[in-house]
Order: C-alpha cells, then sequence, then structure tokens
C-alpha cells in the first residue's frame, strides 16, 4: 500500500511537471510571437517615417509649419503621399506640431473622411511622452493595449536647423495577439485543469497516506497509556537486535488494592501516569510497552544508556514513582513498583525467553517483599531460600520426568481421634534425591499452565492413592485449574469411570477465589460437586473471612487458617474469631478445621469451641505413606 501511494504520488508529480514545462513553453512562444510582431512593426514604421521624412526635406527645404500654412496644395499633395502609406494596420500617420502654449496641433494628417485632422487642430496627446521627443530629438515607440487590440505608436521628430518643427507619429493597430490568445486559451485552460485535477490526486493520496498512517500508529498504540501495545511488541520481536538491549519488567504493586479502593477511574490515572514518567525518564532509543494490565515491559537500548546499568536506570524510575505523590479528584495517594531485569538476553535462546526470565525476577521482586528492582547482576545478594528456587525448566523437568511426589497430612476427629481424612501436598524430587517444598518451586509457576499440568499429575497420584487405599484425601486447587479444560476433563472422566471414588475426594479453594469467581468457575464446580466431591475453603480468615463464599457455592467444609489457631491459647483476639467462625459454621452446619495444631494448649482451646476436626505438627506431620487408619496422636 505504502509503495503504490508512493508509485501514484511520482506518477502525478512527473505529470505535472511534463504539464507544466508545456504550459511555459506555451506561454513563451506567445510572448516571442508578440516581440517578433512588435520588432516588424517598428522596423516598418521607421522606414514609412524615413520616407516622409525624405519627401518633407526634399519640398519644404525650411520654415515647416509657414510654408504648408501658407501652401495648401502643397500640404494636400503631402497629405496624398502620406495616405499612400497607409493600410489596414497602419490606419494614422500624421504630423504634429507643439503650439506656444505646449499644445499639440495637427500639421499634416494621412487620414481621409471624418476622422481627418485639420490643420492646426488641437489633439490631446500624452505631453510627457511627445515632449520628451521633442526634447531629445530622439524617436520613441510606445505600446498600448486599447480594447484587446494592440496597438503600438511610433514617434520621431522632423528637425530643422537642429530645431524640432513637429513630430511624425505612426499608429499601428493589430488584431494578432488577440488571435494568437484565442487559439492558445483553449489549450491554457486544458493544462490549468489538469493541474487542478493533479492537485486534488495528490491531496487525496496525502490525506489516504495519513490516514493509513494514523491507523497503523492506532493499531500499535495502548489507549490509555500511550505506550506500545502488544501488537508493536508482535513486529519488534521480528526485527530487534536483541544484543543491543537490556529487557526490564516492570509491575505496579497492588495494583487492585488502588482499583478496589479508589475505584478504576483512579487506576487508570495512575497508569497513564506511571507510563507518563517513565516515558519521560527513558531515552529516544530506549522501548516502553504495556505488556498487559500494569504490567510494562521496558527495551533499554545499551548505547543510550550511556553504559548506565539498567538496574541503575530501574532504581530511578522506581525511585521517583516511590517519591511520587498521585493527586487524582480529592484523592490522593502513592504506589510503588517492583521491577525484574535480564541485562543480557542474547544469551537466551529466543526474546519470549528472555522476557520469561524478567518476569521471573519480577516474581522474586514481589515475593522479596515489592517495591524492588532484581535482575541477574543482583541475584546473588537475595537470601539463599531464594537461590533454591526451582528454575521454570527444572520444574518442567521433573514434572516430564515423573519427579513428583506428594505428601499428605492428617486431618483428624477430636472425638473419636481417627483419622478423618489427608491433604495431599505436591513436592519436587530433586535430581539428587532431596525435597524440594512448594514456596521453593510454586510462586514460579503459579500463572503459567504448567501449574496445570502440575495439578493435573497431583490428582492422577491422589486418584490413584484413593483408589487404592479407599481414604479420604483433599487436594489443593487453585482458580486456573478449576477453569482449566484439561484438569477439568481429567477429574471428570475419573469421576465418570469410577464413581464410587468421589466421597473420598474433596477440593480445597481459596477464599478470595471463590469471591472473585466468574461463571465457568462456579459452573465447573458445581458439576464436580454433583458427582458427590466435596468442596473446602482453605485458610478461612487470612483474608477477608467473606461470609458471601457461602452464597456463592456449597461449602462442605472450612478450614480456619492457621495465622488464627497458632496463637488461639495466648491471643484474645484470635480466640474471639474463631469462635465466632466456629458459630456460624455450626449454625450453617458446614464442617470445621482447625489448622496449624502445633501444641496441646492450642488443641485444648479448639476442642473447647467445638472445632471437632484437627490438622497440625501436634498431630502428625505431612509424611509419604497413610498413618495406619485410625493412630491417635
Ligand atoms: P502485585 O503487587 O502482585 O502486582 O498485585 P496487583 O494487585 O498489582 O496485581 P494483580 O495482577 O493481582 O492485579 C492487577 C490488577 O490490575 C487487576 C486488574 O483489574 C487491574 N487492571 C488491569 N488493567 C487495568 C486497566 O486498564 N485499568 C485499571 N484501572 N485496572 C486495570
Ligand atoms: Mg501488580
Ligand atoms: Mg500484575
Amino acid at each position: 500500500m505504502k509503495h503504490l501511494a508512493k508509485i501514484y504520488a511520482l506518477f502525478f508529480i512527473s505529470i505535472g511537471i511534463a504539464i507544466g514545462y508545456l504550459y511555459i513553453s506555451l506561454t513563451h512562444t506567445e510572448d516571442l510571437l508578440r516581440t517578433n510582431i512588435n520588432h516588424l512593426f517598428i522596423s516598418q514604421a521607421k522606414e514609412f517615417a524615413s520616407n516622409i521624412q525624405h519627401h518633407l526635406h526634399q519640398k519644404i527645404p525650411q520654415n515647416l509649419y509657414t510654408t504648408i500654412k501658407n501652401n495648401p496644395q502643397l500640404k494636400t499633395e503631402l497629405e496624398r503621399d502620406i495616405s499612400l502609406l497607409t493600410t489596414e494596420n497602419f490606419k494614422y500617420i500624421y504630423l504634429l506640431y507643439k503650439d506656444k502654449n505646449n499644445n499639440y496641433r495637427y500639421l499634416l494628417d494621412g487620414s481621409e473622411g471624418e476622422e481627418k485632422g485639420e490643420l492646426d487642430e488641437k489633439l490631446n496627446v500624452d505631453k510627457k511622452v511627445w515632449n520628451e521627443v521633442y526634447e531629445t530629438q530622439m524617436p520613441k515607440v510606445f505600446l498600448q493595449h486599447k480594447l484587446e487590440n494592440l496597438w503600438i505608436t511610433y514617434l520621431e521628430p522632423v528637425i530643422y536647423q537642429n530645431k524640432t518643427q513637429a513630430i511624425i507619429a505612426i499608429d499601428f493597430a493589430t488584431t494578432l495577439p488577440k488571435e494568437i490568445q484565442h487559439a492558445t486559451q483553449p489549450v491554457e485552460h486544458i493544462f490549468i485543469y489538469i493541474f487542478i485535477a493533479i492537485f486534488i490526486m495528490l491531496g487525496i493520496l496525502l490525506y489516504q497516506t495519513l490516514l493509513n498512517f494514523k491507523s497503523k500508529r492506532d493499531s500499535i498504540t495502548d489507549p490509555l497509556t500511550q505506550t506500545y501495545n502488544r501488537n508493536y511488541l508482535r513486529d519488534l520481536l521480528q526485527k530487534i537486535d536483541i544484543s543491543k538491549y537490556q529487557i526490564a519488567m516492570l509491575d505496579i504493586d497492588h495494583f487492585k488494592v488502588v482499583n478496589d479502593t479508589y475505584g478504576h477511574k483512579v487506576g487508570d490515572f495512575i497508569l497513564s501516569d506511571v507510563a507518563a514518567i517513565i516515558k519521560k525518564m527513558i531515552r529516544s532509543d530506549d522501548i516502553l510497552i504495556r505488556f498487559g494490565g500494569e504490567e510494562f515491559l521496558l527495551f533499554i537500548h545499551r548505547e543510550s544508556s550511556k553504559e548506565m546499568l539498567a538496574t541503575q536506570i530501574a532504581q530511578r524510575i522506581r525511585r521517583t514513582i516511590e517519591q511520587k505523590t498521585f493527586t487524582y479528584d480529592n484523592n490522593t495517594l502513592k504506589i510503588t513498583i517492583s521491577m525484574g531485569i535480564t541485562c543480557s538476553p542474547q544469551h537466551f535462546k529466543t526474546i519470549s525467553d528472555a522476557i520469561k526470565h524478567a518476569d521471573e525476577f519480577l516474581y522474586i521482586a514481589k515475593r522479596e517483599g515489592r517495591n524492588q528492582v532484581v535482575s541477574d547482576t543482583n541475584i546473588q545478594t537475595l537470601s539463599k531460600k531464594q537461590l533454591d528456587t526451582l528454575s521454570i525448566d527444572e520444574i518442567k523437568d521433573a514434572i516430564e520426568e515423573n519427579r513428583l511426589l506428594c505428601h499428605y497430612q492428617a486431618i483428624f476427629c477430636t472425638q473419636t481421634q481417627k483419622v478423618l481424612k489427608y491433604e495431599a501436598l505436591v513436592r519436587v524430587i530433586n535430581k539428587d534425591g532431596s525435597l524440594i517444598y512448594p514456596n521453593q518451586f510454586l510462586p514460579s509457576i503459579v500463572h503459567t499452565t504448567l501449574y496445570n499440568q502440575m495439578t493435573k499429575t497431583v490428582l492422577e497420584i491422589v486418584f490413584a492413592k484413593i483408589k487404592k487405599h479407599k481414604v479420604a484425601i483433599s487436594v489443593n486447587l487453585n482458580f486456573s485449574d478449576i477453569i482449566n479444560e484439561a484438569v477439568f476433563k481429567l477429574i471428570i472422566e475419573e469421576l465418570e469411570k469410577n464413581k464410587d471414588i468421589a466421597p473420598w475426594l474433596s477440593i480445597e479453594l481459596l477464599e478470595y477465589e471463590v469471591l472473585e469467581a466468574r461463571d465457568s468457575f462456579v459452573n465447573n464446580i458445581k458439576i464436580i460437586q454433583s458427582y458427590g466431591v466435596k468442596i473446602s475453603i482453605d485458610d478461612f480468615g487470612a483474608g477477608f473471612a467473606n461470609y458471601n463464599v457461602f452464597q456463592i457455592l456449597k461449602i462442605d467444609t472450612i478450614k480456619i487458617d492457621g495465622s488464627l489457631i497458632k496463637n488461639i491459647d495466648t491471643s484474645e483476639t484470635s480466640y474471639k474469631i474463631v469462635k465466632s467462625i466456629a458459630l456460624l459454621t455450626h449454625e450453617l452446619g458446614i464442617e470445621t478445621v482447625a489448622e496449624f495444631v502445633h501444641s496441646l494448649e492450642v488443641y485444648k482451646v479448639v476442642k473447647e469451641l467445638g472445632i471437632t476436626k484437627v490438622q497440625g505438627f501436634y498431630f502428625a506431620k505431612p509424611q509419604e505413606n497413610l498413618l495406619n487408619g485410625d493412630k491417635t496422636p
């Protein structure tokens, strides 16, 4: 399209130049013709004038005026001679003399009939020109356009004894220029029309090109932040020389809270303001892209960064945003951002891998407390725990190589002291045989489909366990698992095949995920429940303790969060909260489990509150093998 527009533009401009050239040539030829006509006349007029001079001087050796005045015969003779020279074009040939009052009067006139000027008859002429000829004694030509016709007047002084006695005037009139003009005018008009047409065409082309440019720009710009969008990123990935850049992934901390507290409008304002701040702090060679939601991708050009490390630039941006107070309507708020940086993206197989790497570092920055920058250069300074984290590739390998394992932590009945069921907890077996715990691998994959793959494996292990031992086991599934087609299909197929296992299975969901649930999530849960699978709310009380969850889904069990249970024997507040939760669930007929029962003291309080199910180290740690049924603590 762009090339086509260029070709059209070139074509029209070439035609324009050619027509312009023809137009100029035509007007030039016209001028040339006019000048030639003038020359022709002037030389003719000069010849006539010299004949008249010669004739006069022959017939009248001196006293021109008095001789003519006193000799009408001679006058008539002379005028007849002059009239012989007149033609259609040379209509008027006459002689005027100047009287004492500086008026010009007829001396001789070559015309006949009514038009003929009588001797001494005054004629109004342009005195300035005539006087000039009188005084300088030099001939003069002057042009005048009378009624579309060209008039040229030739004046020549008649000199006797060095004195100007009269002036010969020869008028030449022609319609030739008019005729030339008539002949050339249509062609000139055509040229002008073509010019206008070309002008309009070029205008349309320019407008079209501008429109194209604008729509192209719109398609690669995020309307809210005026930064590039993912369309641009897709094109960029094809052509960018990644060795020239460092990649930073940037995310606003707790942005959801901003939206929830102040509303989406304020959220939008913060987003565009943050983008504007970053744009101001980077150089023209750097590229800022809105990667999605409140996440930005920044390509920092090595040369433009003037050897400054990407981390330094990132820190500067982080600090600026941290120090800024955002004001919108009457709200003032402070925000922070976290960043993950890949300093050497060229070492990755693909740019997408390098971006993913920056994203992993961003994740670490979040986990390490937010409002910080993590890059390959400062990762070493992070805690040891962090270094033990598995990379995405390592987790992938573990899943593919069947190096996943479930540990089971028993849940006891306080009345019978028997094991009621188990919670399955996933572990990765490292290549060296050591065990890796969820906090070292779940965070890095929780937002990826790898997480769902891992859930599938866990479910397969759990289903096998239930089938083999006929024990109740609960598994932790998150929102993405439930709506993941493969995970959901696996559960349904398993339940269809083995209808009797459904009552043994329960699914633990997090409270806030139920609260934010979409229809597909609720529908899938309801389908699973229809087989007889039980639903638990995990970590209840850690977040909102929002009773609305009981309206959204039919809940079988809630597990009161460990943070409330662990010091229930010493904290009055914890005690009161748990008491009220226990009362409520009792009213609703929902089973309650106390997690984190780590001591006899805690167990006693929990039991006193009427909670009948407990889980915690005081009873049993998670372990590979199931307990022998009713093992008491
Ligand atoms: P974290 O510190 O872990 O990044 O937490 P967070 O709350 O910032 O992150 P999370 O990804 O949970 O939430 C991002 C929120 O950003 C959720 C979404 O509603 C909001 N969001 C995404 N796009 C827009 C937008 O264009 N405008 C507004 N106002 N909010 C947006
Ligand atoms: Mg965020
Ligand atoms: Mg986010």
